[in-house]
């Protein structure tokens, strides 16, 4: 019998599950369940990647320096305090292998992203789930959490996939009552979508114990390519720099980056129409009788009266050709998470929805 067993943690690990792509039978099926942004990408940075392809023999920048300017310029921020990752999925697994591991306690929230679980058992950590307020961050809840074994506690602002987020003063607060040896991160993956909020940047900036994570993926339509970046105190990202493998992004990737992260017309053009269909598509539900909470980022997490309802629902919308996403996973198996498409997308699933909550009456 084979004596190669993984580390402690490994095998507890759930796989992730992304969002479907693809319905059985269905040629133009409308994908609503990964919070892509439907527009994709800036022109500009198709451009600049396809440029990329004459460079494709030589290695990558291993510092990152063009994109970590561009993004500082941008975003107001010190260049040498950013590191760049495999999508912040990478930056989160930076953080966990670095700072927590066996016998250490990794803070998330009942509703919280997967990848935080993920990573904190791949590092052999444990796992600490907190409760939130009404699928809202409590602040008090994770502090008393809290014990000396605490290495690190995540949330995200907005969070994924309640789409709630809590105020600046509420993330200072908790910034401030954590003891010395427990580092936060304010995962800020939909950040952009919520004008004139910096991702909690200017808090980074006045402590020593908080780092922001952003990414790619969702604002500026570049999902595919695999690309997020950390800004935090000197001390984390020097620590950080040291785990990151040297080539950890491609060519074509950072060069979409640096342009995209340039092109704020493309980014303004698609914060403005996200606001407005959101809204939109929101009050249309609600008219069906579908409740959501505000949301501040790229999606809607409609609520239903049951789980079997939810679930009569996804069924409902797969056979019209709709993808949206079951968050069972996430402790709410009552609700789908359904991404602000275009108009036409968000037309076609409200009336779907309109459809199938007149039919159950
Ligand atoms: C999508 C998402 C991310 C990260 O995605 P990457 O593609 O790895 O940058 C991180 N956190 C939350 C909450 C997300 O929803």
């Amino acid at each position: 019998m084979t004596q190669i067993t993984p580390q402690p943690g490994i095998m507890e690990i759930a796989l992730y599950e992304g969002g479907a792509s693809h319905v059985a039978g269905i040629a133009n099926a409308v994908k609503l369940s990964s919070n892509e942004n439907p527009f994709g990408p800036s022109d500009k940075a198709r451009d600049a990647y396809a440029k990329a392809v004459y460079d494709l023999h030589r290695y990558p920048s291993s510092d990152h320096s063009s994109l970590r300017t561009a993004i500082a310029k941008v975003h107001h921020l010190d260049p040498k305090r950013i590191i760049c990752g495999a999508g912040s999925d990478e930056v989160i697994a930076f953080l966990c292998q670095a700072y927590a591991g066996p016998g250490t306690e990794v803070i998330h929230t009942e509703h919280g992203f997967a990848m935080y679980r993920i990573s904190a058992l791949a590092a052999g950590a444990t796992p600490v789930e907190v409760p939130e307020r009404e699928r809202v961050t409590d602040v008090d809840a994770i502090l008393e959490a809290v014990t000396d074994t605490t290495r690190l506690v995540f949330i995200a602002n907005p969070n994924n996939p309640t789409g709630t987020m809590i105020g600046e003063g509420e993330v200072a607060r908790l910034a401030e009552a954590l003891p010395p040896h427990v580092l936060l991160v304010l995962d800020g993956a939909y950040a952009e979508y919520v004008e004139g909020y910096d991702g909690g940047a200017s808090l980074v900036d006045r402590r020593e114990n908080v780092i922001m994570t952003r990414t790619f993926s969702k604002l500026y339509g570049l999902g595919g390519l695999r690309i997020g970046w950390g800004y935090g105190p000197s001390h984390v990202i020097d620590v950080l720099n040291r785990v990151r493998g040297p080539f950890n992004l491609g060519t074509p990737a950072l060069a979409a980056a640096e342009v995209a992260v340039l092109d704020t017309d493309w980014a303004d053009k698609c914060r403005t129409d996200n606001t407005r269909l959101r809204a939109w598509l929101a009050e249309a539900l609600a008219e069906h009788g579908v409740p959501s909470d505000t949301s501040t980022a790229n999606f809607i997490l409609a609520r239903f009266a049951r789980q079997s309802q939810a679930e009569a629902c996804d069924e409902h919308l797969k056979s019209e050709g709709i993808i949206v996403r079951r968050v069972g996973g996430y402790k709410l198996p009552h609700c789908l998470r359904i991404t602000v498409g275009d108009e036409a997308s968000c037309r076609r699933v409200a009336h779907a929805i309109g459809k199938f909550m007149g039919a159950v009456g």
